[in-house]
């Protein structure tokens, strides 16, 4: 497959190459922890998902990581207002690092129930502060700093290219107004690498550096961290829209001016916003939808992921009530008519084999098109095309209508459902495999299951925790949990 990705950077759509054939490094700016994830803050890490799916099909080894911020988020973007951190555990009662870790667990909570694979690498920015010096002690020397009012700036006017992504005009007199003045700044689009003078006296995470005792700014930990585990240079960076003026313009200036090496990152792809029939849906402001609210509703996870994919990522979607239930039901007639299509085919087999060839790290990988029957070989080709275009979801859900209604119904069929199903994270499989309580499991899911729990010990015996953690996760994905015991490994459904 050749995907062609909108990048921001440039604005336009080109085609993908990766900086090593066959692998993929890519960084996902991931959640502020200081309170639940909104439903817009899921689109975003839903996007992330199909990207990484999409590649893992077409066969990249994808190392995907994504950062925790748990220090450093100013209310504001542009380091004014308040840590978020500190003034929700403040709210709340709690220590920073209690509030932080609630809200990760319940945000790895609504992954999961979304389906949204988990990162290859998950760091907390409070874990990396001597990366983040490190860094910063790099852009010092490199000529791109100065010291003022008690905070290290990055400034700006050393960085020619500075706002190239975000098309920024610097001499534009409204932008600079939008980013309030710090005083200490000479630049209004200067940023602080490292605040020991905050505004507020209790502070909370302070950490001794070079240029005193305080806490990093927000946008080094996404610098210090992507380089960290991608190296210093990588193909991919995602994020909301919101982040292209502030956030990850300053991630570009203070990565590139530290290595001195040019493109920091290839291709730079940005999701829209989802808002409300009342507007801008905001974490800041406490007013916003939770997914628990929408399964409080009666709505399941997978519901809301179904509407997701029904927009493009780059257009903006609204979130109506309306428009979940009608993705509720469209949902709901998908899961029906692969169930009839599955009672169909009954124990055919497909004449290809129905699993991926094996991949690297066990990842999905396409389904090997030879052999598939014709009526169902061009389904999976107008499926690849849709994903390949800019990850066009609402293209790639029509193809797969397409094939439920106007296509065969064979055992070649189900397979290229399920096939497409790699990428659209509907769980079709498993809904079809698993029955209401007390029926007996599929027979062939419950002796794969049984064998992969003899792989892993195996693999446990043989100190391969890689492995044996790669298929409980696998596991997982599909609904299954393992559970380890004095008598050996059991396993329950989700
Ligand atoms: P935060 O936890 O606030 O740092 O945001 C996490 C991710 O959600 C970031 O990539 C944001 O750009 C993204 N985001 C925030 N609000 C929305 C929204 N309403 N719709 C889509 N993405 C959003
Ligand atoms: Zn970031």
């Amino acid at each position: 497959m050749v995907f062609a990705f909108y990048n921001t950077l440039g604005r336009e759509k080109q085609v993908f190459k990766p900086l090593q054939e066959g692998k993929v490094g890519f960084y996902g700016c991931g959640p502020t922890v200081y309170n639940y994830a909104h439903i817009g803050n899921l689109r975003a890490y839903v996007h992330h998902d199909i990207l990484v799916r999409s590649l893992r099909r077409a066969g990249f080894d994808v190392n995907h990581v994504m950062n925790i911020t748990d220090v450093g988020h100013l209310t504001d973007d542009a380091d004014d207002g308040e840590d978020k951190m500190v003034k929700s555990a403040e709210e709340r009662g709690k220590s920073v690092l209690e509030i932080a870790d609630f809200y990760t667990q319940a945000f790895f909570n609504d992954t999961e129930r979304m389906n949204i694979k988990r990162p290859s690498v998950v760091c907390k920015a409070t874990d990396h502060i001597a990366e983040m010096i490190a860094l910063i002690e790099k852009i010092e020397k490199n000529g791109f700093t100065y010291f003022a009012g008690g905070n290290l700036y990055f400034d700006i006017s050393k960085f020619p290219s500075y706002g190239d992504l975000a098309l920024l005009r610097l001499d534009d007199q409204k932008a600079g107004a939008r980013i309030k003045q710090d005083e200490n700044k000479r630049n209004a689009f200067d940023f602080a690498l490292w605040f020991t003078k905050s505004k507020f006296e209790n502070q909370a995470l302070v950490w001794d550096s070079p240029w005193g005792r305080g806490y990093p700014g927000w946008h080094i930990e996404c610098s210090a961290m992507s380089m960290k585990y991608l190296g210093e240079q990588f193909d991919i960076h995602c994020g909301g829209i919101d982040h292209i003026p502030i956030h990850h313009t300053n991630e570009i200036a203070q990565s590139e001016a530290a290595t001195g090496k040019k493109p920091w990152v290839n291709y730079w792809l940005h999701n829209e916003f989802l808002v409300l029939d009342k507007g801008k849906m905001s974490k800041s402001s406490g007013s916003f939808l939770t997914l628990q609210s929408l399964v409080d509703d009666g709505f399941d996870p997978l519901d809301y992921r179904y509407f997701l994919l029904g927009g493009h990522y780059r257009s903006q979607l609204q979130f109506s009530e309306e428009s979940l239930k009608g993705a509720k039901n469209s949902r709901k007639s998908l899961l029906d008519k692969v169930n009839s299509l599955s009672a169909k085919v009954g124990t055919q087999k497909p004449r290809i084999s129905a699993e991926p060839p094996p991949s690297p790290k066990g990842e999905d990988s396409h389904l090997d098109l030879n052999g598939l029957e014709a009526d169902v070989a061009k389904y999976i080709e107008d499926f690849d095309k849709a994903i390949e275009d800019d990850l066009n979801t609402p293209r790639a859900l029509a193809v797969l209508w397409g094939l439920l209604k106007d296509g065969p119904a064979t055992a070649d069929a189900l397979a290229a459902v399920y096939d497409m199903d790699r990428v659209l994270g509907f769980r079709l499989e498993e809904s079809v495999n698993s029955k209401p309580d007390g029926e007996p499991e599929n027979e062939e899911f419950a002796k794969e299951i049984e064998e992969l729990i003899v792989k892993r010990t195996e693999a446990k015996k043989a100190k391969d925790f890689n492995t044996a953690d790669t298929i409980r996760q696998n596991l997982k994905d599909r609904g299954i949990i393992l559970e380890d015991g004095p008598n050996g490994t059991t396993w329950k459904r989700l």
